[in-house]
């Protein structure tokens, strides 16, 4: 008999996202660039800046790929993401195609945005110049200057990712995600990484966990874990959650 998937209710994680190393900011005129930098951090019109959903969906998900070998090669040179539609990876993100999936996609990662404290958004921004040395000479190449807009580091931005239950076992899912959060803490955001750019911590993060009950009207049954401090036992948090 083929299984009913039906909404067994969401868990959300939520939290900030604190700038260990400054940012790299691009604007619209670079991310429309195909394959110039990759810009993690973008202003909005109103010269908001955030960190795209996509750009932190993205990142977790390749490392994810990368660690358990994931990692689709199309034969012409390009590392595709998977696209079975069955593994966990596929699950939580959804395949690289859509005609592969075969269960709706768990997760939403919402754009976030920094936090402000009563600032201006320009009072995170620093210039950074970069230069490259003539090896012989030991003087700045002509035209190897470049002036680049970053967040300083300390900075921190407002995250959001929700996950939809529709299974028991999607406490693994979840689970999963928290390993490739782990692993972006360690790694980085963005363009410019080995030159130390873009080192994150997830920290002062909530779990929220509402089942089917809470939408049907039931106030009581949403549980709440608040002022966890960090990854590790957020992952310890979600293995005691009963979904
Ligand atoms: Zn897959």
């Amino acid at each position: 008999m083929e299984e009913k998937l039906t909404l067994k209710g969401k868990v959300t994680i939520n939290g900030k996202i604190k700038l260990e190393s400054g940012i790299h900011i691009g604007g619209t005129k670079e991310t429309l660039k195909i394959g110039g930098m990759d810009n993690p951090v973008i202003k909005d019109k109103n010269d908001n800046i955030f960190i795209p959903g996509s750009s932190l969906k993205g990142k977790i998900r390749s490392l994810l790929e990368k660690k358990d070998g994931k990692i689709k090669f199309d034969g012409r040179g390009n590392a595709l993401p998977c696209d079975c539609g069955g593994c966990e990876i596929c699950k939580i993100f959804g395949p690289h195609d859509s005609k592969n999936i075969k269960e709706p996609v768990r997760i939403i990662v919402r754009d976030a945005y920094l936090e402000l404290n009563g600032k201006k958004p320009y009072e995170y921004l620093e210039v950074k110049p970069e230069n490259t040395i003539d090896r012989v000479k030991g003087t700045t190449i002509k035209g190897g200057i470049r002036n680049i807009e970053r967040v300083v580091a300390g900075s921190e931005f407002n995250f959001e990712i929700v996950f939809n239950i529709y299974k028991n076992e999607d406490k693994n899912l979840i689970k999963k995600f928290i390993e490739g959060m782990k692993l972006l803490e360690d790694d980085y955001l963005g363009g410019c990484g080995s030159r130390g750019y873009g080192k994150i911590k997830f920290k002062d993060i909530m779990l929220i966990h509402k089942p089917k009950a809470y939408y049907e009207g039931d106030k009581n049954a949403i549980t709440v874990e608040k002022n966890i401090h960090d990854v590790e036992e957020l992952y310890s948090k979600v293995e005691k959650l009963t979904l």
